[in-house]
C-alpha cells in the first residue's frame, strides 16, 4: 500500500502523471506519451507482416451495441454511460437552480446513445459483422481505444480512463488459437527485449455476483484468458500488462461473425495494456527515460 502510494506521488512529483482530483484519471506529459508511442511502434514491428487492418474507434461506442454485448450482465460495476441535458429552457433555469442549491442535478440529466468504451475491441465485432460473411482466411484487426472502466484506485497501474491496443482475430478455431499462442510468445519476446521481467498466468475476468464467480471459474478451467504479468506496484501480486483471451465462438455467435463458408466464426483478442506497460518501464528503469538501458532505448527508439 505504502509502495503504491509513493510510486504514483513520484510520478506526480516527476510530472509524468497529472493529478486530476479524481483517482484513476490522470493528465499524461509528453515524456511519458513518448514512451507509449515507442512501444506502440514496437508492437507494429512484431505484428507488421501479418497485415492486419487498422481501425480506429472512439472512445465512446453506439449504445445499442453495448446493450447488445452484454457487459452490463457481466461488468455491471465498471462500465460508464454518457448523459446530457435534453431539457427545454424551463428545464435549464431548474438545472441551474438545483446546482446553486448544491443538490443533484445530474439526476435529470438523460442517457445518450453513446456509452464509453469498456475494451477497444467491443465496437469491432458488430461493425465486421455488418460487412458479410468473413474473407476466405478471416480477419485480423489492429485497434487502438482509450477505455472506461469504473475502478478508482490510488494503484496508479489501475486507471478509469486508459488504452488499449489490441489485435482481434477472427476464424476457425485452430486460425483463432494459434493467433493467441503467437501473441503470447511475442509479447514475452518484446518484454525481454525492452527488459521486463514477465511471468504468464491462466486469468478470468471480474465476473459480477454469484452467477459471475461461476463464469470465472468457468473462464479459468478451459484456459480462455492467459495475462502477462509484471510486477509494477506489488511484487507478490504482479499487474496485467497484456491479456490473451479466446472468445470460443461466443461474439461469433451474438453477433452473427460468420466465416466465407458460413460456419460460425471464432474470435480471439490480444490486449496491451499501454498505460501499465509505460509505468512498468518507469518502474524498473526508473523515472528518466534518458537515463534508461541503452539496450532499452535501442529497442524503443532506434
Ligand atoms: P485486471 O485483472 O488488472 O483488472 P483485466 O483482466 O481487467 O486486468 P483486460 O480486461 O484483459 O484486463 O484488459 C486488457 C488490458 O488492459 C489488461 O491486460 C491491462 O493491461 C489493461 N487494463 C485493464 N484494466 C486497466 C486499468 N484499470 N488501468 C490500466 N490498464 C488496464
Ligand atoms: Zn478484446
Ligand atoms: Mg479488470
Amino acid at each position: 500500500m505504502d509502495m503504491q502510494v509513493s510510486f504514483l506521488d513520484r510520478l506526480f512529483e516527476s510530472g509524468l502523471l497529472i493529478e486530476t482530483g479524481v483517482e484513476g484519471l490522470y493528465g499524461r506529459s509528453g515524456r511519458f506519451e513518448d514512451v507509449i508511442a515507442a512501444f506502440e511502434r514496437l508492437i507494429d514491428r512484431y505484428g507488421a507482416a501479418d497485415g492486419a487492418e487498422a481501425i480506429r474507434f472512439p472512445p465512446g461506442m453506439n449504445r445499442a451495441y453495448f446493450e447488445k454485448s452484454g457487459y452490463m450482465k457481466s461488468f455491471p460495476q465498471l462500465a460508464g454511460t454518457v448523459h446530457s441535458f435534453c431539457g427545454c429552457e424551463l428545464d435549464h433555469v431548474s438545472l441551474l437552480k438545483c446546482m446553486d442549491e448544491g443538490n443533484d442535478w445530474t439526476a435529470e440529466q438523460k442517457a445518450t446513445d453513446i456509452v464509453l468504451t469498456p475494451a477497444a475491441c467491443y465496437p469491432l465485432y458488430p461493425t465486421v459483422a455488418k460487412r458479410g460473411n468473413l474473407p476466405e482466411a478471416g480477419g485480423l484487426y489492429d485497434l487502438q481505444s482509450y477505455c472506461f472502466r469504473h475502478e478508482p484506485s490510488n494503484d496508479p497501474a489501475r486507471q478509469q480512463l486508459f488504452r488499449m491496443r489490441e489485435y482481434v482475430r477472427m476464424g476457425t478455431q485452430a486460425d483463432v488459437t494459434e493467433f493467441r499462442q503467437i501473441w503470447m510468445d511475442r509479447g514475452v519476446k518484446m518484454m525481454a527485449e525492452v527488459e521486463l521481467p514477465v511471468e504468464i498466468d491462466v486469468a478470468n475476468d471480474p465476473f459480477f455476483g454469484r452467477a459471475g464467480k461461476m463464469m470465472a471459474n468457468n473462464q479459468r478451467d478451459q484456459n480462455l484468458k492467459f495475462e502477462l504479468l509484471i510486477p509494477i506496484t506489488s511484487v507478490t501480486k504482479p499487474t496485467a500488462c497484456m491479456s490473451f483471451n479466446y472468445h470460443q465462438d461466443a461474439f461469433g455467435t451474438k453477433w452473427g461473425l460468420n466465416l466465407a463458408d458460413g460456419a460460425v466464426a471464432h474470435t480471439a483478442c490480444v490486449g496491451f495494456g499501454l498505460e501499465r506497460i509505460a509505468l512498468a518501464l518507469f518502474h524498473h528503469h526508473g523515472l528518466d527515460t534518458e537515463a534508461w538501458p541503452a539496450s532499452v532505448r535501442a529497442a524503443l527508439w532506434g
